[in-house]
């Protein structure tokens, strides 16, 4: 028995895992202390809490200090953090950062924030799959470089950037590697040693964990990164992120990430198996389907598409109340402008305006992607019948083949 609606918008969020729920409960009973607390019980256990984290969070990235990660409330923070951080403490240094066209707004828009305040920003282009040149990397270096933020995995399209090859490349070159991961932590592996990054943002909200509950990996030598904050207060996490720390979050965040470490291989393996499957019976029952980006470096639950003819708000009103996926960024839906992702791609504007973006995750069966696949493609099919252009083009074609 399928329950619908289906959950399949896994990029825009994931539901809190139940172990990761009996994981914070206690820190939202009981054990309420502040971890600035020195000096009583209640603060000591809420400290040890955040530090077990800590430490936990560390090895599973591949950092060497557990102090090298900051808590914070959420990617979008960490981002900002991040660039803004680096870019207000090494401005004597340099004043231009590179990043792609494909980046997270958090990205983007801190970056033109900074655009104001007198920094050069490179928006690195990406290839029809949706992955950046590491020649347009190298070749937009300057000496003025502090910074290169590229994200691992794209939310809208999945596609999974050359981390290592790019963190190299910073090495080299003596600059700064931030990194966006929200996507990918927990989903591919990640190690911020064999990777060269510097500076990781991750979010446990999208990986089974809490909502407003996110870190930031610093890397505190070789190089040594420091950070000017952004918020000014009780001096927690190093003096970079003041404000009592979200503890049942902070527990939340890495029994979240314990639990996707643990069952990566497992879990990706059936990621993969069901989104080859949508995408094959998509192709099988409705024509004109096309893959937006790489299907070869994409994450392992992503399948973004594009239904010709079809206008993906048209479609998604349609289905929407049974099947819960994303056209476009869940994040942007405010505009109906086509995705500036897809744009990047080369897809051109009428095609833009059609993708839709299938997210699978771990509580997904193979039922419910039957049957998901058969929904849309009854719902395609209805939506191209009352279209002009899909009736105009399908004459042509036949009046072609008919010679
Ligand atoms: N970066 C990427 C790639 C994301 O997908 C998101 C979430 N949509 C964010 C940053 C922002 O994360 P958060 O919701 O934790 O602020």
């Amino acid at each position: 028995m399928i329950k619908l609606p289906i959950y399949m918008d896994h990029q825009s969020t994931t539901p809190l895992d139940s172990r990761v729920l009996s994981a914070m409960k206690p820190y939202l009973e009981g054990m309420f202390g502040n971890a600035s607390s020195r000096h009583h019980r209640f603060g000591v256990e809420a400290r040890e809490a955040v530090e077990t984290a800590r430490e936990q969070t560390r090895k599973y990235i591949g950092a060497r200090h557990a102090k090298e990660v900051v808590w914070t409330s959420g990617a979008t923070e960490s981002n900002n953090l991040a660039i803004q951080g680096v870019s207000h403490l090494y401005r004597k240094r340099g004043n231009h950062i590179i990043t792609s066209v494909i980046e997270h707004k958090s990205v983007l828009d801190t970056c033109s924030f900074l655009e104001g305040e007198g920094f050069r920003i490179t928006y690195l282009p990406v290839t029809q799959e949706g992955i950046i040149r590491l020649q347009d990397l190298e070749q937009a270096i300057t000496d003025q470089t502090i910074l290169i933020s590229i994200m691992h995995a794209n939310n809208e399209i999945g596609t999974i950037q050359p981390v290592a090859e790019i963190g190299e490349v910073a090495k080299k070159r003596n600059i700064f590697f931030h990194c966006d991961a929200s996507q990918s932590a927990g989903k591919i592996p990640i190690d911020v040693q064999t990777m060269g990054i510097d500076l990781l943002s991750i979010s446990a909200h999208k990986m089974y964990g809490p909502k407003g509950a996110g870190a930031l990996y610093v890397r505190s030598e070789n190089p040594r990164v420091r950070l000017q904050p952004l918020i000014f207060g009780g001096g927690q996490e190093e003096a970079w992120r003041s404000g009592t720390l979200n503890v049942p979050g902070i527990a939340g965040f890495a029994k979240a990430f314990e639990i996707a470490v643990a069952e990566m291989a497992d879990e990706s393996e059936r990621l993969l198996r069901l989104r080859t499957q949508l995408f094959e019976w998509f192709r099988k029952y409705i024509p004109e389907v096309h893959c937006n980006g790489s299907l070869q470096y994409r994450l392992p639950g992503n399948l973004n598409v594009s239904f010709a003819y079809v206008e993906g708000e048209a479609l998604l009103e349609l289905i929407n109340q049974t099947i819960a996926v994303s056209s476009g960024s869940a994040c942007s839906q405010t505009t109906l402008e086509p995705s500036y992702v897809l744009k990047a791609l080369g897809v051109q504007g009428d095609l833009a305006h059609t993708s839709i973006r299938f997210g699978l995750g771990r509580f997904n069966t193979a039922e419910e992607v039957m049957f998901t696949a058969h929904y849309v493609a009854e719902a395609v099919a209805k939506l191209r019948e009352s279209s002009a252009l899909y009736k105009e083009t399908q004459k042509k074609l036949t009046s072609s083949t008919t010679v």
